[in-house]
């Protein structure tokens, strides 16, 4: 038995290296074949590790940078699938890369970021001490079908841990019901501030999923998330153990939060901008709360919490302020709409689309991400358009309800960067992969920098 690890081991280290050989990168493959070597790998090297997971659609990779952040800021070494390698065989690579040799490991904390998809078998085999479930709605239609199945697949995931602390959202009627089917110990986080009264039109998670009733809401946020609650078999949104109870927007950026927690009041400011960030820390501190770490210490290290790389970063060209806001799926995408239509007064939205192989050459998924409900919310005075499928993300535009004539198609980056030079307002770029990295790139030698949240 210890034979197999050590050799499955030994196989993932030399497949990486081989593949380092060749100028690739990635821990699937490596995964892969120490899996076919041991199938029973990963629970063997997670056994002796406190795991925490993190899983549900979207919010995912900033939660659990929030919360390897805390454990990095009280000098605790956690182990952690930074690199969004997020199914099974990346999670197996991370645990066998950071064992010694003969498969013991060498930290013992760990934070585990899981694709819904692969979280029933990763939950089996990692018996993790919670799971942080950030939410639910409707993303890669073509591989779960629906929000329904992501949901069914998270539930079986908590069927086969059955003693992980579950930390539920409770604004998300789909992943806050998780308690009422499952049987693991659960803990609830939510928003307890003001918001509007009705969800919206087009909602992920119209029905409850008790009766079938039109679920109404005392409260809403955004999306499906709010007070919910079914008028006919009394279903209602849980009282969440971890209740933000204000925010408001820090005078050097992001928010300021208060939170009651089982632990006491807590007072804190997040450093990244937006209310979903907010979701997110409060998702961390409950899942820091389950796992019994030091909630204030934790929540003091969300202060100096800064972007996970593209995702959510802040520049200034000279005196124009710059977002980059990486967005490479309809979910995600969705969310940086939200953001944007959620930002005052007037601004300069730029979305970039390239289709080089690291961005999948399918940009289809752009007819998928609700850029209507952009323009219905707001409007704007001129929007860019760049990237190698430029005219795409144009058409996609128009058909959401864009003024064509107000699109202005930049063939190249330095075109890009000369135009938002000396502009007034601030600009939000939105872009998939490759055509982030070389926004960036242009934007940082055209001076552009300074970062004013970290
Ligand atoms: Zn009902």
């Amino acid at each position: 038995m210890r034979l197999r690890v050590m050799l499955a081991c030994a196989a993932c280290r030399i497949s990486r290296f081989v593949l380092r050989l060749f100028g690739r990168g990635g821990t699937a493959l490596p995964g892969k074949i120490a899996l076919r070597l041991y199938p029973g790998l990963l629970a063997r090297l997670a056994r002796p590790v406190d795991v925490i997971m993190v899983t549900g659609t979207n919010g995912k990779t900033t939660t659990a940078a929030m919360l390897r952040h805390m454990l990095e800021q009280a000098g605790r070494p956690c182990l952690s699938n930074r690199a969004g390698a997020n199914l099974l065989s990346g999670i197996t690579a991370e645990f066998v890369f950071s064992a010694s040799l003969t498969g013991r490991p060498r930290k013992k904390l760990a934070v585990i970021e899981c694709d819904e998809g692969a979280f029933p078998a990763a939950a089996q085999a990692i018996r993790p001490k919670a799971v942080v479930v950030t939410n639910l709605f409707r993303d890669q239609l073509d591989r779960y079908g629906e929000v329904t199945h992501a949901r069914r697949s998270i539930l079986s995931g908590l069927e086969k841990a059955p003693e992980a602390v579950a930390c539920l959202n409770a604004d998300c009627s789909l992943t806050a019901t998780l308690h009422l089917d499952a049987g693991n110990p659960c803990l609830f986080y939510g928003l307890d501030i003001p918001g509007e009264g009705e969800a919206a039109a087009v909602s992920d998670a119209p029905h409850c999923l008790g009766c079938g009733a039109r679920y109404a809401y005392r409260r809403h946020t955004y999306a499906h998330l709010g007070d919910w609650y079914c008028p006919e078999c009394g279903r209602e949104r849980p009282r969440p153990d971890y209740s933000v109870t204000s925010v408001a927007p820090a005078p050097e950026g992001g928010s300021l939060v208060t939170m009651a927690a089982p632990e006491g009041n807590l007072n804190f400011r997040v450093a990244l901008p937006a209310l979903y960030n907010v979701c997110n820390a409060a998702a961390a501190l409950a899942g820091a709360g389950a796992m019994g770490w030091d909630l204030p210490a934790a929540a003091r290290s969300l202060e100096s919490f800064g972007a996970v790389f593209g995702r959510m970063e802040s520049l200034r060209l000279g005196d124009t302020p710059v977002q980059i806001v990486l967005v490479k799926n309809p979910a995600g995408c969705d969310r940086a709409l939200e953001y944007l239509a959620s930002v005052p007064g007037e601004c300069f939205p730029v979305f970039c689309l390239n289709d080089n192989l690291a961005d999948g050459t399918d940009v289809s998924w752009i007819w998928d991400a609700a850029y209507e409900s952009l323009f219905a919310r707001r409007s704007f005075s001129q929007i860019g358009v760049y990237g190698t499928r430029a005219q795409d993300m144009r058409l996609r535009l128009k058909y959401a309800g864009a003024d064509d004539e107000k699109i202005q198609v930049f063939d190249t980056a330095d075109e890009l960067v000369a135009a938002v030079r000396g502009l007034s307002v601030p600009v939000y770029i939105l872009p998939n992969y490759t055509s982030m990295l070389v926004v960036r790139d242009k934007l940082a030698a055209a001076g552009g920098g300074g970062k004013f949240w970290e």
